[in-house]
């Protein structure tokens, strides 16, 4: 069975759906399909943190009022494991109310898929996967799987934000392995403070606690080979090895929650556009968790999309010109977030001594020059474009 829509969406995750609603007024025919059924994203463990910039985008979106369990970051202390220098990074030095806000990806895929069932305009599948895609030179054809049955849909443009894994194979992604995996999980202390996010930098990965609810959520980065163990430490050793790890800024740490494990790659898509498709969010880059990036540049790759889409005359959506300039408009912000986190990683991770006196030296250096702290603060609220 075939279909014909404007706009088929592959991957109802956050991003997806961000795209999906940008679209809502637009008057133009957009299918979301996701493989996932609707509870599938409650089970995700991870917490996120959004900028103050995505705050603005979800507000337009319309989901930023419905997002409930939310906590803010107003300052992120930044400091380097065994050595002098460290750094904060303030709300108030930017004149916005928060610097971030921390919350968990269920809370935010669950009230995302509220406000699209809420949209009538938009045709959203669960439980349909997408098992091809194909484009020739005037469309797109989708082939998934629905209710027991395969189905095609032909579209102008296919927009893939399916976390990266449908066109992995006909069109690899260039692939950085850290070797490092994060561990997460909500750990409780002696000394919270409520709305201090620390991001600590270690030779074996960078460590963060988020504030959330009374207690932190936390992303420790160790070695894959190592990870295993630390999940399966039993708590008392989990909760003095992170303090040995962590040092004494937030007290001693009291209770662990339920932990979980994710192994960090960088990939980058070698194009951001195909024939007649485009690659957003995870499926366009997927990266390293320092500096909580990852959706936050996946919500703008999804808004500009959709800016640039909105009202575009018959036969130039998906067209090639139409393509181009997404990527262009794109590139600089792209290249800006994957080089910072990239850069960040590597650059903390090096044990080479005369550095790691640089690093500290930076650190320190960056706390006295307020211009220099803004324009990095500035870059990760909002991105290279903002
Ligand atoms: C430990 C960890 C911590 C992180 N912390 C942060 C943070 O603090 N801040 C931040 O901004 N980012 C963070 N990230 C990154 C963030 O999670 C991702 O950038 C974000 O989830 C990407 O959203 P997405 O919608 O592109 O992809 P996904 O969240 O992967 O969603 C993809 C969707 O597509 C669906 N799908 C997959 N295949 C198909 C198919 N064939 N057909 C149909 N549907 C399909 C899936 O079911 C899913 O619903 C973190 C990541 C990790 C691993």
């Amino acid at each position: 069975m075939s279909s014909h829509c404007d706009i088929a969406v592959v991957g109802g995750g956050p991003v997806g759906i961000a795209f999906a609603l940008a679209l809502r007024d637009s008057g133009l025919h957009v299918v979301i399909l996701e493989a996932g059924t609707t509870k599938s994203a409650t089970v995700d463990p991870r917490a996120l943190a959004l900028s103050y910039g995505s705050r603005q985008l979800l507000d337009r979106l319309g989901v930023w009022k419905d997002l409930s369990q939310v906590s803010p970051i107003k300052t992120i202390h930044v400091s380097q494991k065994n050595s002098f220098g460290r750094t904060l990074l303030q709300a108030k030095d930017l004149d916005i109310p928060e610097l971030g806000y921390v919350l968990p990806y269920a809370t935010l895929q669950g009230t995302m898929q509220d406000a699209l069932l809420r949209a009538d305009e938009l045709t959203h599948l669960t439980d349909a996967a997408v098992t091809s895609l194909q484009s020739n030179p005037t469309e797109a054809r989708v082939t998934y799987r629905h209710a027991g049955h395969e189905r095609q849909l032909e579209a102008q443009l296919a927009v893939v934000a399916d976390g990266g894994r449908l066109l992995e194979i006909a069109h690899p992604p260039k692939v950085s392995d850290y070797g490092q995996s994060a561990v997460i999980a909500h750990v409780t202390c002696t000394h919270h403070q409520s709305d201090i996010a620390f991001e600590r930098f270690t030779t074996q990965g960078p460590l963060a606690l988020l504030p959330f609810r009374g207690g932190y959520e936390l992303v420790w980065t160790v070695a894959h080979e190592l990870s295993q163990e630390v999940l399966h430490w039993d708590d008392d050793t989990f909760l003095a090895k992170l303090h040995q790890h962590f040092g004494d800024r937030v007290g001693k740490f009291l209770t662990v929650g339920r932990r979980a494990c994710f192994p960090l790659q960088l990939k980058r898509a070698v194009s951001t556009t195909l024939s007649h498709t485009v690659l957003i969010g995870n499926a366009a880059q997927t990266l390293h968790p320092v500096a909580g990036q990852g959706f936050n540049m996946g919500l703008r790759d999804a808004w500009e999309l959709a800016q640039g889409s909105i009202g575009c005359a018959t036969g130039t959506l998906g067209s090639d010109a139409t393509l181009a300039n997404y990527r262009k408009q794109r590139q600089i912000d792209r290249h800006a977030g994957i080089g910072f986190t990239d850069g960040l990683v590597r650059l903390f991770s090096n044990e080479f001594s005369p550095l790691k006196i640089g690093r500290a030296a930076a650190l320190s250096a960056l706390d006295c020059f307020p211009g220099a702290k803004k324009f990095m603060a500035k870059r990760m609220m909002f991105g290279a474009n903002g």
